[in-house]
């Protein structure tokens, strides 16, 4: 595994069927990691179509982690009914500097949905919003939120 990609799902609190089959690894609102049906080892190879597919263009070698909410979000002013609570995002930092330890995968390698299409416009990974803005953090531009993530990333990666 070679990079983490941040997501989130655009539903509710609380993972469904459909959003276990995309990520690897989903967080509830209060914290709690859901294992998704495809183990990250699944995504070493996509050619044969078992997979989770979470990255248009950048499946191969990802980790898909995704906080599940933000459905109806059309932007700062209006995040919608499910919004990322504090402890789902501090949970979203510890799980993803545990995966950087356990894969060594070095934290300039995670990136957000969001920059990765910003990196890739000829995939479909390209407009994506997730994630441009961070409701406990509403100070934190959309350019700022990658850097923010891997910098916590990085505080929680100092203690394990
Ligand atoms: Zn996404």
């Amino acid at each position: 595994m070679n990079k983490i990609i941040i997501h989130w799902t655009a539903g509710a609190h609380t993972p469904n069927a459909v959003d276990k089959e995309h990520y690897h690894y989903l967080i509830d609102s209060e914290g709690r990691t859901h294992e998704g049906k495809y183990k990250p080892e699944d995504n070493e190879n996509c050619a044969d179509g078992r997979y989770a597919a979470h990255t248009g263009g950048g499946n191969t070698g990802a980790i898909g982690v995704a906080m599940c909410g933000m459905f109806g979000f059309t932007g700062s002013e209006n995040v919608g009914a499910y919004p990322i609570t504090p402890v789902q995002l501090e949970a979203c930092f510890h799980l993803c500097a545990e995966l950087c330890k356990k894969y060594k995968i070095p934290v300039e390698n995670v990136w957000t949905h969001y920059e990765f299409g910003l990196n890739h416009p000829d995939t479909t990974s390209h407009g994506k919003i997730d994630i441009i803005y961070l409701p406990p953090y509403p100070d934190v531009k959309r350019n700022e939120v990658g850097g923010f993530i891997r910098n916590k990333i990085r505080w929680y990666l100092d203690k394990i």
